[in-house]
């Protein structure tokens, strides 16, 4: 089968969360079922290219409709960890991926559908014919609206859509403009509740709702999650559209990328070790302590790794901080935010830690601090409002750090509570909390941290059971090609 991938990122080259994750952890084992798989991505200014091999200009000039005019595009080509990946770049026409960072800009809305517009027009100027194209989130869910409105007509009729939802917070909420600057026009067509308009806000447009609406299948990240968007109240306002397409809809687990994230191998830890030898996790610990001026002690160590979103749970994170150290045990945070009055808050609040040796506040994106921290630490507190999947915490239970999960989306897919008798003892990997209260994850907190202090052998079983579970892409990767295979034509 032919796929193509059309992504705004992609790790390690274009990281912003665990969409860039999921686009290399499954492209990866895409081709390991030696499909044919390309990745589109924009071309920006601050992508990583020590990681690119050979990128070279691909096509000189790709002309793509937009607004009035033609904007001139370079297609660069390169592989990444062995994957043939394309960029767009408007470079000399367009300032849209040379702003230096992902997101965050005011005309994101437009950036993304000029970059949707202009993967199609690639892929129609230069005679590609994928069956399947996967999009993912809401800066590529005009691809199918493009698709079926524009581009069917002109030779693309065996051409599907999967569109997966990795976060519907983020949904796009735009104007006539993206119609008018793509070529698909008609305003009153388009400004309808039956097509892309928001279904709450009826000034505006809704990208992911188009997407949603245009796309042959649909998924989110979790079974849970997509459960809770279309009867819950986590659609963010796409509940009805869910509701309505049910029938091309569902949740697959997200995968891990086993050999990236691989204790044994793994180049940016400075100790390896598998659960059979997952006491060298120890030697890891003291590297973290030193480089993160803890005390070398034996203290558990309690960490968060993420994007600091409200998504997040923020004010349980604030309030854990102080907690953990009253228990006895250590903290490190790694997390940064696009917020900057997020980012006060915190700097703010690391100023109280100062010189503390049991604490560690990083706030900034640190790739291989990350990795340091899975390896050294013995628990993972994700404490997340909602969490369509998340990654931190089965990156943890791959590394032996357990994680303190509040039990939502695709925590509640992925982690079972130690004290959880209705499973075997062999598939309890972590410590939960349902009500998103500071009580809750203060017990939560006090179970995990004694559990680890007065059952040392107990909890060393507990660090492997995550260890030896499998929560690689095999699996999630049959599952798309089972989509695929269902809507191709
Ligand atoms: P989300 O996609 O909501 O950001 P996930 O848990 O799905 O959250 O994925 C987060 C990914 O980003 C993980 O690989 C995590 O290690 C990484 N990550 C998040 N914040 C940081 C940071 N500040 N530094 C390094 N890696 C980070």
């Amino acid at each position: 089968m032919k796929i193509t991938f059309i992504s705004a990122e992609k790790t390690p080259i274009a990281k912003v969360g665990g969409l860039a994750d999921v686009i290399t952890g499954l492209s990866r084992e895409m081709r390991r079922h030696n499909h044919h798989l390309e990745i589109i991505l924009p071309r920006y200014s601050h992508l990583d290219t020590t990681h690119i091999d050979g990128l070279e200009i691909y096509l000189h000039e790709l002309m793509v409709p937009w607004f009035s005019g033609l904007v001139p595009c370079q297609i660069w080509k390169g592989t990444v960890w062995g994957q043939p990946c394309y960029f767009i770049d408007p470079n000399q026409a367009l300032n849209y991926f040379t702003r230096g960072r992902t997101y965050g800009e005011s005309d994101d809305d437009l950036r993304f559908t000029f970059f949707s517009k202009a993967s199609l027009e690639f892929i129609h100027q230069s005679g590609k014919t994928p069956d399947i194209l996967h999009c993912h989130d809401w800066q590529t869910a005009l691809v199918p609206v493009l698709l079926y409105e524009l581009y069917q007509h002109k030779g693309f009729t065996r051409t599907r859509v999967c569109l997966t939802i990795h976060n519907f917070k983020h949904q796009g909420i735009t104007n006539e403009q993206v119609l008018i600057g793509t070529g698909l026009n008609r305003t009153d067509y388009f400004f309808n509740t039956d097509r892309l308009l928001d279904n709450y806000n009826p000034q505006v447009l809704n990208l992911l709702k188009g997407g949603i609406v245009y796309s042959n299948f649909i998924t989110t990240v979790s079974p849970k999650h997509a459960w809770e968007a279309k009867e819950e109240d986590q659609g963010f306002g796409l509940k009805p559209t869910l509701r309505l397409y049910h029938m091309k809809y569902g949740g697959v687990l997200n995968g891990l990328d086993y050999e990236y994230w691989n204790p044994n191998k793994d180049p940016l830890i400075p100790h390896h070790y598998t659960a059979a030898t997952v006491e060298q996790k120890s030697k890891n610990k003291r590297y973290l302590q030193q480089k993160c001026s803890l005390s070398p002690s034996n203290q558990p160590l309690v960490a968060f790794i993420g994007r600091l979103d409200p998504q997040k749970g923020l004010d349980l994170i604030q309030y854990a901080i102080p907690r953990i150290l009253e228990l006895g045990a250590q903290c490190i945070l790694l997390g940064n935010s696009h917020d900057p009055a997020i980012n006060r808050e915190f700097e703010q609040l690391k100023k109280g830690f100062v010189g503390n040796q049991n604490c560690h506040l990083e706030l900034n994106f640190d790739e291989a601090l990350a990795h340091l921290i899975y390896a050294g630490s013995d628990f993972m507190l994700v404490p997340s409002r909602f969490e369509p999947c998340g990654l931190t915490q089965l990156i943890a239970l791959r590394y032996g750090s357990v994680p303190i999960v509040r039990s939502v989306g695709g925590l509640a897919d992925t982690i079972c509570d130690i004290a959880d008798i209705r499973q075997a003892f062999h598939n309890r990997n972590g410590f939960c909390f349902e009500p998103y209260s500071a009580k809750e994850l203060d017990e939560t907190l006090h179970r995990a941290i004694h559990y680890y202090m007065d059952q040392p052998n107990s909890f060393l079983q507990l660090r492997q059971n995550g260890m030896r579970q499998d929560f690689s892409w095999k699996e999630p990767a049959q599952h798309y090609l089972n989509i695929y295979h269902h809507i191709k034509a």
